[in-house]
């Protein structure tokens, strides 16, 4: 997805630094069709991808999700981005169960989608194509460094591969190259979000543009997008882990057929399963990206990206393509620092109230019904003292946890 205000959050606004990340987020948001044409042109190949996003509110969840399009459509008119707010029930291909239709919609037309398995393909036979490019296919065990720089890349069956500057990029495994290598810097933590898409054929019911709810709590919420004339992608689950995992939990998989059958399109009862996509969000300790140059003078980092790597990427791209060849950008990330320690941003009582928002969100998500008495009272007041209590264990006395990192710091993977 090429998304920027759909990733809005209802606390986004409220954090400078949020709103930071909102910014570098939204650079991205122009480039795409041009480069896009670009790629084709070049690699003289179809790279399926459209614009126009509808966002929808619907009762999937609980009511942080119309906090999240709420604070969406009043950043919509804050920036003065394009947008319409439309009649749910003429999105095209939505047609969603009775008690899960929405009851609000808005069109975001610079919103959009992309097929990123042909975008890669065809970003590769340009590569390929370039007398300057060699590809080592291969894995990167370690890096070695001599007298304050690194000087080789080792791999596991090609030996040892050198250049003049190196640029770590291996995503969520960044930490364990980096344990790996003894560079003698002390980077934060880069965790694995385990995510996982399903990929449909749709044939006559396969969507024309993009159709997503806001955020949900813990990830991204629910989205579809069409990836060719006949498929459908829907997504998207997240699970954090410490190590790498290679396949994905079944309840994800059952939340998200059950989601979209039920909030998205009723007639996907019928749709061909083709593949169960699983990807790793490289997700730093506190959230942020790291991009930039270290103090290691010929070593350069880009992962964090977490959740919206791919739409930042022209941006990240021409930052760290400044960094190697004119030594500096006109870009200002300082933010993203890869050396920088762990940005404790979040104000420990927003951040405590943010947990019990989201982990009762996705109680939602996950088939919760209370019962009807005073039961979500109580369970808020129960997660409000678990929540404060992990705050006091690790520390956190004058910072918050980020959401999504509970059970980080919960099992002691970040100190
Ligand atoms: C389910 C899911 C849905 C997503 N949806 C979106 C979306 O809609 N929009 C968006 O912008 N982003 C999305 N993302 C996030 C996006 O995929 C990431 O932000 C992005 O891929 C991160 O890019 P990266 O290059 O840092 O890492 P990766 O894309 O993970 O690439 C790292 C590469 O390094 C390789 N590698 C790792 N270790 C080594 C090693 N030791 N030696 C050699 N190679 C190595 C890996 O094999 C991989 O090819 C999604 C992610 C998931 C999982």
């Amino acid at each position: 997805m090429f998304n920027s205000f759909c990733e809005i959050d209802a606390g986004t606004f409220g954090n400078p630094v949020e709103v930071e990340k909102f910014e570098f987020n939204r650079l991205a948001n122009g480039r795409w069709p041009g480069l896009l044409e670009r790629i084709r042109a070049d690699a003289g190949a179809n790279v399926s991808a459209g614009f126009g996003t509808y966002l929808i509110n619907n009762s999937g969840s609980d009511t942080l999700e119309d906090e999240n399009f709420d604070q969406i459509l009043a950043a919509l008119h804050r920036y003065e981005e394009p947008f319409e707010e439309v009649n749910p029930r003429e999105i095209p291909h939505y047609r969603p169960e009775a008690r899960h239709r929405a009851s609000r919609a808005l069109y975001i037309p610079r919103e959009g989608w992309v097929n990123p398995i042909e975008l890669i393909e065809a970003l590769s036979t340009i590569l390929a194509r370039s007398p300057n490019v060699r590809f080592v296919d291969d894995i990167c065990v370690r890096l070695s460094q001599k007298a304050g720089r690194v000087t080789a890349a080792w791999t596991e069956h090609s030996g040892e591969v050198t250049a003049e500057q190196f640029l770590v990029c291996n995503g969520a495994s960044f930490s364990s190259l980096v344990d790996a290598s003894n560079l003698g810097i002390d980077f934060q933590r880069v965790f694995y979000g385990v995510g996982a898409t399903v990929l449909l054929e749709t044939g006559i019911e396969t969507l024309s543009n993009c159709i997503r709810t806001p955020n949900r709590g813990l990830a991204c919420g629910l989205y579809s997008a069409p990836q060719s004339s006949h498929e459908t992608v829907v997504g998207a689950s997240n699970f954090i882990s410490p190590g790498p995992t290679l396949h994905v939990r079944l309840t994800s998989i059952y939340t998200i057929l059950r989601s979209i059958m039920e909030q998205l399109n009723q007639a996907y009862y019928r749709a061909e399963l083709i593949r169960i996509n699983v990807g790793w969000r490289p997700t730093s300790s506190d959230t942020l990206p790291m991009l930039g140059a270290t103090s290691i003078a010929n070593l350069f980092v880009a992962t964090g990206t977490k959740r919206d790597g791919l739409h930042c990427s022209p941006v990240i791209a021409e930052f760290i393509a400044d960094l190697l060849v004119e030594g500096k950008s006109a870009y200002q990330f300082e933010l993203f620092n890869p050396e920088r320690k762990l940005n404790r941003y979040l104000p420990r009582d927003a951040a405590i109230a943010t947990l019990v928002r989201h982990t009762m969100n996705a109680a939602y998500q996950h088939d919760f019904v209370p019962a009807k008495n005073r039961m979500s009272e109580d369970l808020e007041a129960y997660y409000t003292m678990e929540f404060t209590k992990l705050h006091d264990d690790v520390g956190a006395l004058t910072w918050g946890i980020p959401a999504e990192l509970k059970d980080m710091y919960r099992y002691g993977h970040i100190k």
